[in-house]
């Protein structure tokens, strides 16, 4: 028993001893803050309050209106246009791959090429991995830069045949219609927060756009453009001390100037001679012109939506034999595009 109640009395004064320590530590810290408080005057103290009351109140009213009744009935009222968008930009992220879906063994892949594996996925591209390297002597990385495009063919390995070309003319129709829906959803967005501006209050659109944006169901656009594939020549001295580099971007610029590179320099087959066209950026806009910027397939055009994405088609693809003639390609709306997949649509009337 006795020694029972020893145990208890230790036990006991174990505790107590705890309770008076943490009692000192609130005692020191009250009495920080209150020096702290003292230190900063009275006016920095009540200015400190109100920025916090007026934030708090604020937040308060954020979440009462964008639960309340009348935001669900604005929301509601743009539901179909917001969904358009969404798709659109859904649409604009899957094109990213195209480029990850060229056939290498036709494009080449040099031994020379580090890291030259396109397996890169969605969340990488935002790091840049979109980059291969060559790593070469100081004289060629002096004349790469001299002269990009033949190096970055000669380098990496960029066949001049009709193949190869047919699959930059892919991949420059589709960062056009990346770079186009980008900027047309961007634009449809501000139309459609326009539309809405009168019902939502002045207070939400000028500090809150993003979280308005966000709540009303626009999923977020990606402006960035690290999507693109960047090639690098890089010259590393022995020691290590000198390096010089590079970079060959391949935006729609480089794109246009890779097509004419490759299209000056392949010798076409006398009867494809002479007919195909090549498929650049001013053909597409002359594409569209002769359409009238409509959708061949569902007669869309811009003056009925004033940001829709137009592409051009090839009306017989180019995998089942068609040419990149006047006559063989189309504006399509990006739905109707993308709903044709490899199925033929005869609708074009030629002009
Ligand atoms: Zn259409």
């Amino acid at each position: 028993m006795k020694k029972k109640d020893e145990q208890n009395l230790f036990i006991l004064s174990i505790i107590v001893a705890i309770i008076y320590g943490i009692f000192k530590i609130i005692k020191t810290a009250l009495l920080a803050v209150l020096d702290f408080l003292n230190y900063i005057k009275k006016p920095a103290i009540i200015f400190l309050i109100t920025v916090l009351t007026i934030y708090i109140i604020y937040e308060i009213f954020l979440y009462l209106y964008f639960k309340s009744k009348k935001f669900k009935g604005i929301k509601n009222s743009i539901k179909q246009h917001i969904i358009n968008c969404n798709e659109l930009n859904n649409y604009t992220e899957e094109l990213k791959y195209s480029y990850l879906n060229l056939e290498y063994s036709e494009v080449g892949e040099s031994q020379m090429i580090d890291n030259s594996k396109y397996s890169f996925k969605r969340k990488e591209w935002n790091n840049n991995k979109s980059k291969q390297t060559f790593h070469c002597s100081a004289t060629i990385c002096k004349n790469a830069n001299n002269n990009p495009i033949k190096y970055l063919c000669k380098y990496f390995n960029i066949q001049k045949n009709e193949q190869s070309l047919s699959d930059f003319e892919n991949v420059l129709n589709n960062f056009t219609s990346i770079e186009q829906g980008k900027s047309l959803l961007k634009k449809e967005r501000e139309r459609i927060l326009k539309s809405i501006s009168k019902s939502v209050p002045d207070i939400i659109s000028l500090f809150s756009e993003k979280r308005l944006i966000s709540e009303l169901g626009f999923e977020k656009i990606n402006f960035s453009n690290s999507y693109i594939p960047i090639f690098t020549f890089e010259y590393v001295s022995a020691g290590g001390n000198s390096s010089t580099k590079c970079e060959i971007k391949l935006d729609i610029e480089n794109l246009n100037k890779l097509l004419n590179y490759l299209n000056s320099i392949i010798k076409w087959r006398k009867s494809i001679a002479g007919q195909r066209a090549l498929m650049t950026s001013p053909l597409r806009e002359k594409i569209k012109k002769r359409d009238n910027y409509r959708c061949c397939n569902c007669n869309l055009g811009i003056v009925d939506e004033k940001n829709l994405l137009l592409e051009i088609d090839h009306i017989i693809p180019v995998s089942k034999g068609g040419l990149t003639t006047e006559k063989n390609l189309q504006t399509l709306c990006w739905k109707c595009n993308r709903k044709k997949g490899t199925k033929i649509i005869t609708v074009y009337n030629t002009v």
